[in-house]
């Protein structure tokens, strides 16, 4: 039987390197994204999968997401909480985040994942399937777009953890934690370009690739869990 793989945010950047790379890798892949429908609904046409739309910072759209795909495809063995949401808000700047800012990232960036792995978990210990979550390097060290945005990745890298100690060995949870990736999010961010061009051994940004790339090793992987991977071309050595 066909394995499943649910991306969310995969109609752009990472998510969409990602159900491409899974459907190139045999699975039946479920692209999600919050507004692009019909960019959802072509990619899905063309690597044969399905395309669900739900807005991930609504509990209920969030919670009805994986009962949606365990709806067209009857199991689950793959769940990507990629989604997420970013802006830059330079950290000296306490007044740049209300609270509004700080409930929104922490919605779309931790809770979405964890009412995702909640919902999916029946299924996935059916599969002995896997949870990859894409988190940040910003939740690693003292970086990133804002402070709320790095403290929602790093929460989502000890959830990762709490989780891979919980649930094994019938499922396995992994974080990948990038540098910059060119990906329409970034794609005015010079200054971070500029520093992994000049700086980072790699001497350049990610491609989306390269990270969809490592989320595949890691659902293969029956052995990895628990693992935060740091995938920033080497920056945090200089
Ligand atoms: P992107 O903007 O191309 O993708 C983000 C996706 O999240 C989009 O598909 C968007 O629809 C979805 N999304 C946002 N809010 C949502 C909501 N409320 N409901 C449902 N979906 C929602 O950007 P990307 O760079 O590919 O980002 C993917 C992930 O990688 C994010 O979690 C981001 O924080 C993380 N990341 C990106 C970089 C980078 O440099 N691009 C670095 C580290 C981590």
């Amino acid at each position: 039987m066909q394995k499943v793989a649910l991306v969310t945010g995969s109609t752009s950047g990472i998510g969409a390197a990602t159900v491409r790379r899974f459907a190139a890798d045999g699975f039946q892949v479920v692209v999600h994204s919050r507004s692009s429908r019909e960019a959802g609904l072509a990619l899905a046409s063309e690597l044969g999968g399905t395309y669900l739309q739900a807005d991930l910072s609504q509990e209920d759209q969030a919670a009805g997401l994986v009962p949606a795909v365990l709806d067209a495809h009857g199991r689950l063995d793959v769940l990507v909480n990629n989604a997420g949401i970013s802006w830059p808000v330079p950290h000296a700047d306490l007044d740049g985040l209300s609270a509004a800012d700080w409930r929104r990232l922490l919605e779309v960036n931790l809770i979405a994942p964890w009412l995702l792995c909640t919902a999916a978990l029946p299924a996935l210990r059916d599969a002995q399937g896997a949870i990859v979550n894409v988190t940040s390097h910003a939740g690693v060290r003292p970086k990133g777009s804002s402070i709320a945005y790095a403290a929602s990745k790093a929460a989502l890298n000890h959830v990762t953890k709490l989780l891979a100690a919980a649930l094994g060995p019938g499922v396995r949870v992994n974080a990948v934690a990038p540098g910059l990736v060119d990906t329409p999010l970034t794609a005015d961010w010079t200054e971070a370009q500029e520093l992994w061009k000049t700086v980072s051994p790699m001497g350049r940004a990610a491609q989306p690739a390269d990270v969809a790339d490592l989320i595949a090793m890691i659902a293969a992987h029956q052995y990895l869990t628990g693992e935060v991977i740091l995938l920033d071309g080497g920056l945090n050595l200089r």
